[in-house]
């Protein structure tokens, strides 16, 4: 199950909780921004959240990790590439924001302790720790940013696509990291070739299948 819940901070975001409804445990994808009303959505839904996902480290994402991770005390995975988005306001886009965000990546021995970043590789997989088939692979989408990334959840068919594709759109190229030719690699390769019937949750419009878009 899949519920979006919209941030809003210094641009709209969508937020995602990702339940196994067998456990009632999940992860949360992306959030942006609104860390309490996040909070408040699992807990009175009686969700165990173990995990933090994170698609890329634009600020519009993460603005609301550090405080989350500290709530639960649990860590978020990124690709190996975020680690230089989190910590450097000028990749993550928040030096334009007037609320600048560093979160150094303070372990890198990926343990998934509180608060600990978790530096994924292509193709590495996420098992929920109350039902390890509930599972989600981080397919490596560079295009957006470096670090951009889709978890693919075939078991759900459906995946989390942060700001590579669209409904309508593909996502931008002209900020630090970005490439046009390789994003649309990412995207042709790597999105389009999912299940046709798969759901593409993205960062900023509503849920659309891969059957329902070309480049
Ligand atoms: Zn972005």
């Amino acid at each position: 199950m899949t519920r979006l819940i919209p941030t809003y901070g210094f641009i709209q975001e969508n937020a995602y909780l990702h339940i196994d409804e067998n456990s009632g445990s999940g992860f949360l994808i992306d959030p942006g921004a609104d860390a309490e009303r996040i909070i408040q959505f699992a807990d009175s839904h009686h969700w165990t959240i173990e995990a933090v996902l994170l698609t890329h480290g634009h600020f519009d994402h993460i603005g609301a990790l550090s405080e989350i991770v500290a709530h639960w005390n649990i860590p978020y995975y990124i690709h190996r590439a975020g680690a230089l988005y989190l910590s450097n306001s000028r990749y993550n886009l928040s030096v334009y924001t007037g609320q600048e965000i560093s979160i150094p990546i303070v372990s890198t021995d990926n343990k998934p302790s509180s608060g600990n970043a978790m530096l994924l590789d292509d193709g590495d997989v996420i098992r929920l720790k109350a039902n390890p088939e509930f599972a989600l692979r981080l397919i490596h989408t560079p295009g957006h940013t470096e670090d951009s990334s889709v978890f693919y959840n075939p078991g759900e068919q459906c995946a989390f696509v942060g700001d590579t594709i669209f409904k309508d759109g593909i996502g931008a190229t002209h900020f630090p990291g970005g490439d046009t030719a390789t994003l649309y690699r990412s995207i042709q390769d790597k999105v389009l070739t999912l299940p046709a019937d798969t759901v593409l949750y993205s960062g900023h419009s509503a849920p659309f299948t891969v059957g329902e878009r070309s480049l």
